[in-house]
């Protein structure tokens, strides 16, 4: 399963950390972005332990805890009641905890390992479909394009 020539659409987190796992196993991986330019949407985010397992394997969860903040407990009260009362000290298995995090923060991290790699990323293309092409399939852009054909 070596030496896929893969395409993936949109250079959100997934998209970036999909991208670099592929790129890691050997694989020629290119991302697709509708934007004109790569960036964050949306403010904050909170990252929970599975997420942090991935950015663990990247290499990035230093990174990532050095520029976000470490979340031991959530908790909600509305007037006088408390609807949100969650420690992650409750997961018994191991020491656990969340990441509070700024879009930003966790997208250039992302992206930056991207560009370090020479992941080619496409920008400017939103992908409406896609056709088969023998065992492949070409990407249909909403220009009326169509890509080379990817595994
Ligand atoms: C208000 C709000 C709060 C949230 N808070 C959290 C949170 O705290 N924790 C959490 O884990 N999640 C949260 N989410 C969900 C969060 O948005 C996702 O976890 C995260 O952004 C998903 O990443 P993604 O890469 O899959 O998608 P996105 O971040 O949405 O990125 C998708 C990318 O694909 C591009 N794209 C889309 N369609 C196409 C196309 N047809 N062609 C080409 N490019 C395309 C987009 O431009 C974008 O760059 C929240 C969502 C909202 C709306």
């Amino acid at each position: 399963m070596r030496g896929l020539n893969i395409a993936i659409a949109g250079c959100g987190p997934c998209g970036l950390a999909a991208a670099l796992l592929l790129h890691r196993a050997g694989h020629q991986v290119t991302l697709f972005e509708r934007f004109d330019t790569p960036r964050p949407i949306g403010s904050g985010l909170m990252i929970q332990p599975t997420g942090m397992a991935v950015l663990d394997q990247l290499g990035m969860l230093d990174d990532v805890l050095r520029r976000g903040s470490r979340i031991d407990r959530l908790f909600g009260k509305a007037e006088d009641r408390v609807v949100l009362d969650v420690h992650y000290a409750a997961l018994r298995h191991r020491a656990m905890f969340g990441i509070g995090i700024h879009r930003a923060s966790l997208f250039a991290i992302l992206h930056e390992a991207v560009q370090r790699a020479g992941i080619t990323v496409h920008t400017g293309r939103t992908l409406v479909d896609s056709e088969p092409v023998g065992a492949q399939r070409a990407l249909r852009f909403a220009d009326g394009e169509t890509s080379i054909p990817y595994d």
